[in-house]
């Protein structure tokens, strides 16, 4: 079958919640894609950030074979023998005390407004019903339907109303407005450390640490969005290390198992994670022997390549060249690692329809934004390839 049979078959039988780029993909390695019609592209998406490891990644593979003929699920009925190695090693990896696990980044996202909302009630002891969660502007935490309530993007909560309350949105960078927000219900400060679906938005200088002092001097948690910005994407294994704060819990999804099953997770200091017992809060799925033994892999993968160091030097390398560019398209180039944005003056859409053409696989993000986004384990030569090619769309 070729491409437009699958397209076809598609637009009949699913759902139209996406706009996909008109390639159908069935192989994947490294930073490479294949399509049906045996094209190739290089891909500068990375499954937004969940295959930051590259596709098909042979250690990867072994691993989730290995682990999928001995034991794939018990439940949290029982325990396993994964589980826990795979707490330890993140909370050791990131200096949270305590882990605990989901599947897709939504989950663990309202994992983490259950429990601000309850530590805000059984430690901070504001009155019942009435925790404030503080989010921002042009924010992006998942598609539930209490995650889209606070959304400010019209389309992510148009016809899904009524919304789940106890959410004030402040501009995003914005610390005095974050200041005004705050009332003695507020249980936490819940944002991006880099606006991801947002366009590549990166807070002002000393942001991250202002909201920490305040943070602290008011008793509200500090809760970061790490799911596509963290484990390497920004140049650093967390984007929050790029000020001096230590949150009070992360959230992480995307390339804690490099693409091969979806794991998530909240990480937290102690005194939030306890308010959780059992029976509080829990998932079927999460985990499961399977995603604990790919995600240990992946993390260890991510560690061992040195994929955070990779990213930074690769990103400010083609940061340097993208600006080299004379284009009458762009506004502004931007990022921090290989999470890069290219800001034009109109419509992205199109740019990506040709890099597409020219073998180069990426999506717009807002509209305006090209977002650059290729496997941390790219190299040199590649990047140089990819370059031209960008470069050459945006002067053509
Ligand atoms: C992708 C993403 C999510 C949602 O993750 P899903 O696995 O799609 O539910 C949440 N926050 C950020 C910052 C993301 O990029």
């Amino acid at each position: 079958m070729n491409s437009q049979t699958f397209i076809q078959i598609e637009e009949q039988f699913g759902a139209h919640n996406y706009f996909p780029l008109d390639v159908v993909i069935n192989r994947g390695a490294g930073v490479w894609l294949y399509d049906v019609n045996g094209a190739k592209y290089m891909d500068f998406l990375s499954a937004y950030s969940a295959v930051n490891q590259g596709h098909c990644h042979p250690r990867l593979v072994a691993r989730m074979r290995e682990q999928c003929e001995k034991l794939t699920l018990t439940s949290r009925a029982f325990r396993n023998d994964q589980f826990p190695l795979l707490l330890k090693e993140l909370c050791e990896l990131t200096g949270f005390d305590r882990a605990l696990l989901m599947n897709s980044g939504a989950e663990a996202v309202e994992t983490a407004i259950k429990a601000a909302r309850k530590w805000g009630y059984t430690v901070k002891g504001i009155e019942a019903e009435r925790a404030e969660i503080i989010v921002a502007t042009n924010n992006f935490h998942g598609r539930t339907t209490t995650i889209v309530g606070f959304s400010t993007e019209e389309q992510y909560k148009k016809g899904f109303g009524p919304f789940t309350p106890g959410f004030i949105t402040v501009e995003y960078g914005d610390i005095a407005a974050l200041k005004r927000a705050v009332s003695p219900n507020t249980v936490a400060v819940l944002l991006e450390p880099i606006q991801g679906e947002g366009g590549i938005i990166i807070p002002p200088p000393g942001h991250l640490e202002a909201i920490q002092a305040l943070c602290r001097e008011q008793d509200i948690l500090f809760i970061l969005d790490e799911i596509q910005s963290g484990l390497g994407r920004c140049g650093k294994l967390f984007a929050y290390q790029y000020e001096d704060v230590q949150p009070d819990g992360i959230v992480i999804g995307k390339a804690l198992s490099g693409g091969f099953y979806p794991v998530s997770a909240f990480l937290a200091r102690e005194g939030v994670m306890d308010v959780f017992k059992p029976g509080d809060h829990g998932s079927t799925f999460g985990g499961n022997p399977l995603a604990c033994a790919v995600a240990r892999e992946a993390l260890a993968v991510l560690l061992e390549e040195k994929l955070p160091e990779r990213s930074f030097e690769l990103g400010g390398y083609l940061r340097e060249k993208l600006s080299s560019i004379k284009s009458p398209y762009i506004k502004e180039i931007r990022g921090r690692g290989l999470m890069i944005g290219i800001e034009l003056l109109a419509g992205a859409r199109r740019f990506c329809e040709a890099l597409k053409k020219e073998g180069l696989l990426c999506k717009e993000t807002h509209a305006t934004v090209i977002r650059l986004t290729p496997p941390l384990v790219i190299d040199e030569q590649e990047l140089d390839w990819a370059f031209q090619k960008i470069e050459a769309v945006l002067q053509s």
